[in-house]
């Protein structure tokens, strides 16, 4: 019956895992899946998390479904968390403007948003980065939308090419959604600059365009969750002046409370009043419901205990920040030691002002160390 099945191509990131498991060199590196890891190679359960899953063992009375779009008290945390730090963020939520609902980390929030836009928005294209997360194209292209990308890195340069991206946005019609990273860009590890962002938001504006973000490392880019939502405080002033009527924003929580395999995220839709988010949230609902039916709630219940408790979320701050200077620590030793041991001829510099779990080398297939 399904003789005429081709065989897919292997995930290149997750087939590097395999690859690393097969491979018997005692001094292997694996460089492969985002996860972070502690001095010793090994995977992380931050101290925060594990003060939750006490909290919960000893208060949990039930395991039932969560409702369709998760539960209420993880979306009003998740809210407060990502819309109440600024001004014109508090603004929004309290206009009951804002659409969030619980994800399946940040790749089930990403899909499920462009399901939406597959319904409501079908003309308008997906800009990716070039170059960006492989899975991006992936999920966009099999929710039936068109990709293109834009200009986001020069690897001659080793850094942003801010005029090119600006040129390529600037070309496009309107509706055109153009997908940002937040933060902590996969893979470059570069970001733009505030006074970037400042003028993405002016082309996003004139050109009518939708800002779809993808959150999946805040906080491990400056240490400081809040710190690293700074971009978005400039776009929630552009919505509320009226110069942007949405943006759409997918939250993973995989990687900065160390809940990779829990799949606990969010998706947030910015709506013009309460009436237009009961509308969108009905299609959200309806969306979940014929795809996965409701979200699991056990990482749901830890997010929510974390961000609820003074105590868990400033130790939450902390296990960040320990993630955050440690990625940047290793980064530090890779540049001295590549700088004074190896290639003492090539500038490495670009290593240090990247951020994140990612590290672009900028070596090519063909430049391989000099012997
Ligand atoms: N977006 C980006 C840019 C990523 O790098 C990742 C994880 N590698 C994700 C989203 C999704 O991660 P998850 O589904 O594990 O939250």
């Amino acid at each position: 019956t399904w003789g005429n099945v081709p065989q897919a191509p292997p995930d290149k990131i997750l087939g590097l895992k395999d690859l690393f498991q097969a491979d018997d060199n005692p001094n292997k590196i694996d460089l492969g899946v985002g996860a972070y890891r502690d001095n010793n190679g090994n995977p992380w359960i931050p101290l925060s998390v594990r003060h939750a899953e006490n909290i919960l063992y000893n208060t949990e009375k039930e395991k039932e479904y969560s409702p369709i779009l998760g539960n209420n008290t993880f979306i009003t945390c998740v809210q407060r968390l990502l819309f109440s730090q600024d001004a014109y963020g508090r603004r929004l939520l309290n206009d009951g403007r804002i659409a969030t609902a619980q994800g399946l980390s940040g790749t089930g929030s990403l899909k499920i948003l462009a399901e939406f836009l597959r319904r409501f928005n079908p003309e308008g294209p997906v800009m990716l980065p070039d170059p960006t997360w492989a899975n991006h194209k992936s999920i966009m292209q099999y929710s039936g939308l068109r990709t293109e990308t834009y200009r986001y890195y020069d690897c001659n340069k080793k850094s942003i090419n801010i005029e090119g991206m600006l040129d390529d946005i600037n070309m496009c019609k309107p509706g055109t959604v153009i997908l940002i990273h937040l933060c902590c860009h996969n893979p470059t590890g570069a970001d733009l600059k505030l006074e970037d962002w400042h003028k993405v938001i002016e082309i996003l504006h004139h050109k009518e365009l939708i800002p779809f973000f993808d959150s999946a490392y805040l906080g491990l880019c400056s240490g400081d969750p809040i710190k690293d939502l700074k971009p978005l405080f400039m776009v929630n002033k552009a919505v509320v002046e009226g110069h942007l009527p949405t943006y759409l924003l997918a939250q993973s929580f995989a990687k900065n409370m160390g809940l990779y395999g829990e799949r606990v995220g969010s998706f947030s839709i910015i709506c013009s009043d309460k009436s237009e988010k009961q509308r969108v949230n009905s299609q959200l609902a309806q969306i979940v419901r014929s795809t996965y039916s409701s979200p699991p709630c056990h990482g749901s219940k830890l997010v929510s205990i974390i961000l609820s408790n003074e105590n868990l979320y400033s130790e939450w701050l902390t296990d960040i920040k320990t993630m955050a200077e440690r990625l940047n620590s290793v980064r530090i030793m890779l540049f001295e030691s590549l700088t004074n041991k190896y290639h003492s001829d090539v500038d490495w510099s670009h290593l240090l002002t990247q951020r994140g779990m990612f590290c672009l080398s900028g070596l090519t297939r063909q430049a391989g160390p000099k012997t």
